[in-house]
């Protein structure tokens, strides 16, 4: 860091990686309150980006507004201050705005203690919000903006910076707001800064890229972005800078994929024996969709490349049997390979269903979760290790140290959004650049996934098993109860089974296991007194469990009344309907996996959304969404919107970065162009050696290697 101590040198050194600290206007205060929101140099600065522009042309005249619109106005305060009013009795908050054509009253009922510290007579004040007319207009709780202050004497003059025609609103924190660093602020620092950007910015894209692209220059963008000519400017700025980002993230995961094709892997021989076994032995034929992906995978294990691939399919598709298919083939080639669930009810499952189809073929099988103790946990770990056990079945279990395998070739990751990154990671370790399948049924657009899942080959089945009917599915409040569990107990006359699926948060866990064994009392005694109920939840043994589960399966219960324990994977075709109580208190993804557990037989099957209220808006529009539609695509579009990206993905664990300016499902058309432009660019010049790509090279390294790093999945 060049040291920068008197004030006219400190015009001539800024650059891109100063610290803001030596900016005109910006102290240490402000440089530490900046800091707080991860601005530090001058280029953070710089991309700090207005969260939505004020269009003057858009404000009305006062004398213009009438009685129920939303509008926006500017005035100057006339006056402004607290006003007693008998009634209600609490003081309010008035302030007085005049324009040329009238005035208006701003009015707070409450919490504006802030307020009189604000507003100063003669101080330039936009405001937006729904018109009233109590004896004059009047605005109550608007949304506003202090344009320009009094105490800053050239209104006329310089302020034209905060007073042009469209104005820049940066976001701003009440931090930041405390240190003068409201929009007003903001405007401040960056019109100065901006005049220097010509010299400053150095073109981020290759030029054939801005031309085919018909985008602007970065410095056009930059400055355009936060001062706008006018709104169409302000969207090319926009877009520009958000192509930049996508573009960026893109090449990063070009970067990944290509490094990972790079690897060495194993290269299996072709399907045999096993392989064909199995299919005679299935007591169904693999739909189109299984077979198309099953080659897909087929291709990558062959291949002497490593496979990093993502199976994707809606609960119910069967995606269970295609990698089993897989790991035959691992088998057969003398590897091990290792199957991992999230659950212990679902790799319990697994080993089952596995057993079953393998038993005849003389494949060795094993299960290993944190149930299984003592002496049987030393003899599976010794399997393992000596490669007695071909195919390996587990939780999380599969990840301890002590789990040695003697030649894995091949690891399945089931429901895969329930692992972390590291997970996977550490997987994959456990043997010699073993290929990689995860699975997943949870769809998402396809802007989405190709961010997420950007460096994996991905393969869809995108149909279901011939016969499947959609479950039915509807809502019922307290007052309809029983006529649902009429409902349920007609299904059960047919001699079909039925699930009744209580809520498990987290917080509560011990009252809600409560609340679970209680209805589940109530229900064998006062509401299905004749029929054979079981409890289920994660606090039973696992060998307890286990025995629930296969009696179940048998079809020797009639309704297995059970937590979320039962949310991933589970496969019971012959039941037919599935209760979802307290449905208000689930979220939409996990309603749909619910879901998935029926509609797997022939038969028609029903979901029955159990409700109690109070119910939030959300929450109706969640149980709207599940009766609208069995589509788990359309389910998870739906949920993204309700919840946003970050939330959809839980967390950054699954490796969502976090954008500035572009916005991964409204910008996708960009997104894919951006795509197309990295994966070329990379393709064409693996190194980034190539004259035209310095910028690119030198761009990536400085600004986004290590913003992205985060981002990792598979
Ligand atoms: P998921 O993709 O949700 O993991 P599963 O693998 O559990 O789905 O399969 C769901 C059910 O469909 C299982 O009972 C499985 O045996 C059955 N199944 C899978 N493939 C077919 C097929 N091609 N035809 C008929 N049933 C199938
Ligand atoms: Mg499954």
């Amino acid at each position: 860091m060049p040291s920068v101590t008197t004030k006219s040198e400190k015009r001539h050194r800024v650059e891109l990686t100063s610290s803001i600290q030596y900016l005109k206007g910006i102290g240490p205060v402000k440089a530490e309150a900046l800091k707080q929101i991860g601005v530090q140099t001058v280029e953070d600065l710089l991309y700090y980006v207005p969260r939505k522009y004020l269009d003057r042309s858009t404000i009305l005249p006062i004398g213009k507004l009438q009685e129920g619109i939303v509008a926006t106005v500017i005035g100057r305060v006339e006056a402004s201050g607290i006003k007693r009013v008998r009634r209600p009795r609490k003081p309010q908050f008035h302030v007085i705005l005049r324009d040329d054509t009238g005035y208006i009253r701003l009015v707070w009922f409450n919490n504006w203690k802030w307020a009189p510290k604000l507003f100063e007579e003669n101080d330039l004040v936009v405001a937006s919000g729904m018109v009233n007319v109590y004896g004059g207009y009047q605005m109550t709780h608007p949304e506003f903006e202090i344009i320009s202050k009094k105490s800053e004497e050239d209104i006329s003059g310089d302020d034209l910076i905060h007073t042009g025609r469209i104005i820049p609103l940066y976001p701003s924190t009440a931090e930041l707001k405390r240190v003068w660093l409201d929009s007003r602020g903001f405007r401040r620092v960056l019109k100065p800064l901006l005049k220097e950007v010509p010299e400053l910015i150095c073109e981020t894209l290759p030029e054939k890229v801005l031309t085919q692209e018909n985008l602007s220059s970065l410095a056009y963008a930059i400055r355009e972005i936060h001062f706008p000519e006018d709104t169409k400017s302000a969207e090319e700025a926009r877009t520009r800078l958000a192509f930049d980002e996508l573009f960026y993230l893109e090449l990063m995961l070009a970067l990944r994929k290509q490094k990972i094709h790079r690897e060495e892997g194993i290269a299996f021989n072709k399907p045999g024996d096993l392989v064909r076994t199995l299919l005679k032995t299935l007591p169904f034929q693999l739909t189109e969709a299984q077979r198309k992906v099953l080659r897909e995978i087929t291709k990558d294990m062959m291949s002497k490349n490593s496979m990093h691939r993502l199976l994707q399919g809606d609960v119910g598709s069967g995606k269970t049997i295609v990698a089993l298919f897989a790991m035959l083939i691992a088998v057969e080639n003398s590897y091990q390979a290792a199957l991992m669930a999230p659950t212990e009810i679902l790799a319990e499952q697994h080993h089952i269903t596995i057993h079953k189809l393998l038993e005849s073929l003389g494949v060795k099988i094993a299960l290993l979760t944190s149930s299984v103790t003592g002496p049987d946990r030393k003899g599976v770990l010794q399997n393992i290790r000596d490669g007695t056990a071909q195919v390996v079945i587990g939780t999380h279990a599969l990840l301890q140290e002590n789990v040695e395998f003697e030649r894995l070739g091949l690891v399945v990751i089931d429901e895969q959004h329930r692992f972390g990154v590291l997970q996977r990671a550490q997987m994959k370790k456990k043997g010699a650049s073993p290929d990689i399948l995860v699975m997943t049924a949870t769809p998402i657009p396809r802007s989405l996934a190709l961010t997420v899942y950007g460096d994996l080959d991905v393969s869809v089945i995108d149909s279901l098993p011939p016969g499947r009917k959609p479950a039915k599915t509807s809502v019922w409040t307290e007052s309809s109860k029983t006529e649902m569990y009429q409902l349920v107990e007609g299904e059960l006359k047919k001699g079909h089974q039925a699930y009744i699926v209580y809520p498990l948060v987290e917080e509560s866990e011990k009252a809600d296991l409560k609340a679970a064994t209680e209805s589940y009392e109530l229900l064998k005694e006062n509401i299905f007194p004749n029929r054979r109920l079981a409890l289920l939840h994660g606090r039973i043994k696992s060998k307890e469990r286990e025995t629930i589960m296969q009696t179940f399966r048998k079809g020797e219960y009639d309704i297995l009344v059970a937590t979320t324990v039962i949310e991933v994977g589970v496969d019971v075709p012959n039941a037919a309907v599935m209760v979802i109580e307290h449905a208000e208190r689930f979220g939409l993804s996990q309603l749909h996996q619910l879901r998935g557990r029926i509609g797997r037989g022939a038969d028609q099957s029903y979901c029955l959304l159990a409700t109690n209220y109070p119910m939030s808006e959300e929450a109706k529009m969640r149980l709207q969404a599940m009766t609208a539609t069995n589509d788990g695509f359309k389910i998870s579009e739906i949920d993204l919107k309700l919840r946003g990206p970050g939330e959809f993905f839980g967390t950054r664990q699954h490796g969502l970065p976090e954008l500035q300016i572009a916005d991964i499902i409204a910008d996708a058309r960009l997104l894919y162009q951006a795509r197309d432009w990295a994966f070329r660019v990379i393709q064409e010049d693996p190194k980034l050696n190539q004259t035209e790509n310095q910028c690119i090279r030198s761009t990536f390294l400085r600004k986004y290697k290590k913003k992205f790093s985060l981002v990792d999945i598979g």
